[in-house]
């Protein structure tokens, strides 16, 4: 039996984790954790969500000898390309999961949030594969400035709703999802889409994207001939960061570094480095590490990658931290916007400014890592989504000094 299961009956990683929700939506958590732990063991259902993982998704994803990038560094980078799935991040492996899970359990309509759009086009996606209603929540905010991520919903036949309360952002949205799903519980499911919110959810999401992991582990095994000494992944929420580490929590060897949105540095207020500068607090139904204010009110955070611009991040993250088997660093915007020009260049790859900050701390690592090391990471979706935004930020800081538009490049 294995030494690590993780988490317990009530859904609790250590001290975190748990159930922080109003009363009304306990059946449902119940019913859900139920529904999961029976389809879990369904040889039936994970048969029909390993098809479309394979013919729909595009899984397994390559595992890549980054070469290039590993004799500027001297050691051995692997990348395992989640860039490559369908809608071009890992956000699909929960999407699909969560969609077929609602499906079987006679659940016709799907509700979830989205701050940047990733996760609402993911699950637009997942909706329209299985026939599924989708409405999306959404900041008015973030709508306007993800008006594109806004009309790829929309064409997959989702109703996106605008969310005009509060910041209209990502946390407003939330709160309008939990108010519909209260109110709608017996014919919807709430797709989160990270490794957040109330049990069983950090467990379930973490769970679908450990497929990244099982696949590289493999992988690794077979092209490498061992293990890697060090894995590394950005972590927003944390969903791709667990998804590559939990089949590796039992491999003693092996380092597992999760990295941070540092923003302008963990000396200013504007960064969303949760593990790394946050306190124990309650975030969206759970217990975890938290940006938050001296009288607990929840911080408002910034980072160059709207995936990461988030004050919280999973529980199982915060106990992996507290009981040393994962350790969690930040890096700044300015670190993480070299790193995706870096990468784009030395291996013809435009990374997501999200895996753009692994990249970074790569770069850093590599100095204190004995040479030949072997540094498996998780390129978690393409960059696509961001070159608008980087542009901008070139065209604009070469504004500014009225210099030609460059790029810096560490390495
Ligand atoms: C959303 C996103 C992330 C951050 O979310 P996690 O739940 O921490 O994985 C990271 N990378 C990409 C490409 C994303 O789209």
């Amino acid at each position: 039996m294995p030494a690590y299961q993780m988490p317990d009956e009530k859904g609790y990683f250590g001290r975190y984790g748990g159930r922080f929700v109003p009363e009304t939506l306990i059946p449902a958590l119940e019913e859900l954790t139920e529904a999961y732990l029976h389809y879990k063991h369904d040889p039936d259902f994970q048969r029909e969500l390993n098809y479309y993982r394979i013919t729909y998704a595009g899984r397994p994803t390559p595992l890549y000898y980054a070469r290039n990038m590993s004799l500027a560094l001297g050691h051995d980078i692997y990348l395992k390309r989640e860039d490559l799935c369908h809608t071009g991040a890992h956000k699909i492996n929960n999407a699909l999961g969560q969609a077929l899970l609602a499906k079987k359990m006679g659940k016709k309509r799907i509700i979830a949030e989205t701050g940047a759009g990733q996760h609402g086009v993911a699950t637009a996606t997942a909706c329209a594969l299985f026939g599924l209603e989708c409405e999306i929540y959404m900041g008015a905010e973030d709508m306007e400035r993800q008006a594109l991520n806004v009309f790829r919903m929309i064409l997959l036949g989702a109703k996106v709703h605008a969310v005009k309360s509060g910041t209209a952002t990502l946390k407003d949205a939330t709160s309008e999802a939990i108010r519909d799903w209260v109110t709608n519980v017996r014919t919807t499911h709430y797709i989160i889409g990270s490794c957040v919110g109330p049990h069983p959810y950090p467990m379930m999401v973490r769970d679908f994207q450990a497929v990244i992991g099982e696949e590289a582990r493999e992988q690794m095994l077979n092209y490498a001939g061992r293990l890697p000494d060090v894995v590394l992944a950005s972590v927003g929420g944390g969903s791709n960061a667990i998804g590559i580490f939990y089949p590796f929590i039992e491999d003693e060897g092996v380092r597992l570094i999760g990295v941070e949105g540092g923003g302008k540095g963990l000396d200013t207020d504007q960064h969303a480095a949760s593990l790394t500068a946050g306190e124990y607090g309650i975030l969206h139904g759970s217990a975890s590490l938290v940006l938050q204010t001296e009288d607990g009110q929840i911080r408002t955070t910034h980072s160059v990658s709207a995936g990461l611009d988030y004050p919280g991040s999973g529980p199982e993250h915060a106990y992996l931290k507290e009981i040393g088997r994962a350790e969690y660093v930040a890096v700044s915007d300015e670190e993480a916007l070299s790193a995706f020009a870096w990468v784009a260049r030395k291996e013809g790859i435009i990374p997501a400014l999200e895996c753009a900050h692994a990249f970074a701390y790569l770069v850093k690592l590599s100095a204190e890592l004995p040479a030949g090391s072997i540094v498996l990471v998780n390129l978690s979706g393409r960059g696509d989504k961001d070159v608008n935004h980087v542009a901008q930020l070139i065209y604009d800081r070469a504004d500014a000094t009225s210099e030609t538009p460059q790029t810096s490049s560490p390495g």
